[in-house]
């Protein structure tokens, strides 16, 4: 029988999300909720000296800006007793083995491997150490570090995205799951989390791939079920070279003060690196209906802010003014419909709304015509204000077409381009109306 689907996001709260961390969150979250799945948030704080609690913090805020919510959360802090019971588990079982030598020595044998056209595995050295030698290394003050004893053979999974995936054990190193200082590392602490915490999937970044070779070994080695692995191709920005300082550091703070919309990160994030054109939404939830992780390709995908803002804009004209309202001061409901695709990014409303309720800059170019329409604005202010005007002026001057309408669009808006004026002039006090045509 098959397992529930349970899936984590498992940041390091050594930083702030970013474009590519939140990706993998995306990711994860809609794998979880188009499946009816499990999504577990788990704080990677066994780094203790670069975790702290406002980075934690922080994470968890913006993951509900973005509105994807967790069901159940984990703190690695909290869990070392487990992690001692691995450690115990592993020794017993001759998988865990203390190593004594320094980082300089271990450069060195990895020089000279190299130098000898081998590829710089760790040599086992520390297998053939006997009590004595250990107790040795211990009187002159050295701490062991502990390293997980692989097993030659093929290690092979079904990447989600990669398909099949294959390494050999024999060409890699001993990975050291605990250090000098007795603190466990996150490739343990991960896999007794992911077992403990039944996590069926585990999507990442295709930075993991070399993990995954020997956390499936730590996965066998515990009595844990293999999970089901996907790793995603990191993302670079439009050049392809990695992700640029602006893209790579582009965090939630910096989509709030870009007035970007949660829904338009989320929404570009799921569809980049699929063949799939994001989808306008107005939940994200809406996301997760016919969302399939294996639409997602092998190739690089190029991120680009620009595309952001450009479904930004088609997601702020999709969702319901009142969603909207506190990003919109002055505004209402009546005057976002007539004027919203004037509005490409929240920034420019203000601007817009000027048109509307403050001062603008009339263009006025033909005073004399603008004075003769400003005498014949009719009284009556409403739907057929516009054409009753205009067919006066029309009358009056025998002008007709554009040679009619954009004066006086120019004279009323300021700009050559905008709302239909028919909708339009009628939300404009009649008052404001003629002092714009007085200005010459
Ligand atoms: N804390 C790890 C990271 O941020 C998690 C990787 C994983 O998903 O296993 O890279």
């Amino acid at each position: 029988m098959s397992r529930p689907l349970r899936v984590r996001f498992a940041p390091s709260p050594t930083g702030k999300l970013h474009l590519g961390n939140i990706r993998t969150a995306v990711v994860n979250w809609l794998h979880a909720r188009s499946q009816g799945g499990v999504f577990l948030l788990r704080m990677d704080d066994t780094d203790t000296e670069r975790s702290t609690q406002a980075y934690a913090d922080g994470i968890q805020a913006d993951l509900r800006w973005l509105g994807l919510d967790w069901d159940d959360f984990a703190r690695q802090s909290d869990r070392t007793d487990r992690y001692d019971l691995a450690r115990d588990k592993l020794i017993a079982d001759g998988r865990l083995y203390p190593c004594y030598e320094t980082a300089d020595e271990l450069a060195l044998k990895r020089k000279s491997q190299l130098q000898r056209g081998k590829p710089p595995i760790y040599d086992r050295a520390a297998l053939a150490l006997t009590d004595a030698q250990k107790a040795e290394f211990e009187a002159q003050g050295r701490l062991p570090h502990w390293r997980f004893r692989l097993v030659d053979g093929d290690i092979d999974w079904l990447d989600l995205v990669r398909g099949a995936s294959h390494f050999e054990a024999q060409y890699l190193s001993d990975p050291v799951l605990i250090r000098e200082d007795g603190r466990y590392l996150y490739t343990l602490s991960s896999v007794v989390d992911d077992i403990e915490l039944d996590v069926t999937d585990i999507i990442r970044g295709e930075d993991h791939v070399a993990n995954t070779a020997v956390q499936v070994q730590l996965f066998q080695a515990l009595g844990g079920a293999v999970p089901t692995f996907g790793h995603l191709p990191l993302i670079t920005d439009a050049e392809g070279q990695g992700l640029s300082k602006r893209l790579g550091s582009a965090s939630v703070e910096l989509f709030k003060a870009d007035g970007i919309e949660p829904l338009a990160i989320v929404a570009y994030l799921a569809a980049l690196g699929t063949p799939d054109a994001p989808k306008v939404v107005t939940s994200v939830a809406d996301l997760a209906e016919d969302y399939d992780i294996g639409r997602y390709g092998r190739a690089t995908p190029k991120a680009s802010m620009d595309e952001v803002m450009q479904l930004n804009t088609r997601v702020i004209h999709a969702l319901d003014f009142a969603d909207m309202a506190d990003k919109l001061p002055g505004w209402d409901a009546e005057l976002w419909d007539v004027l919203k695709e004037n509005v490409e990014q929240y920034a420019q409303a203000p601007e817009v709304l000027a048109m509307v309720k403050g001062d603008i800059q009339p263009v006025i170019e033909e005073p004399d015509f603008i004075a003769e329409a400003a005498k014949l604005l009719p009284e009556a202010w409403g739907a057929q204000t516009w054409k009753d005007w205009t067919d006066a002026v029309k009358q009056a001057t025998g002008r007709k077409g554009k040679q009619l309408f954009m004066p006086l669009r120019l004279a009323i808006t300021g700009q050559a381009k905008g709302p239909e004026m028919a909708t339009l002039l009628p939300l404009i006090d009649r008052e404001r109306v003629l002092e714009r045509l007085a200005v010459a």
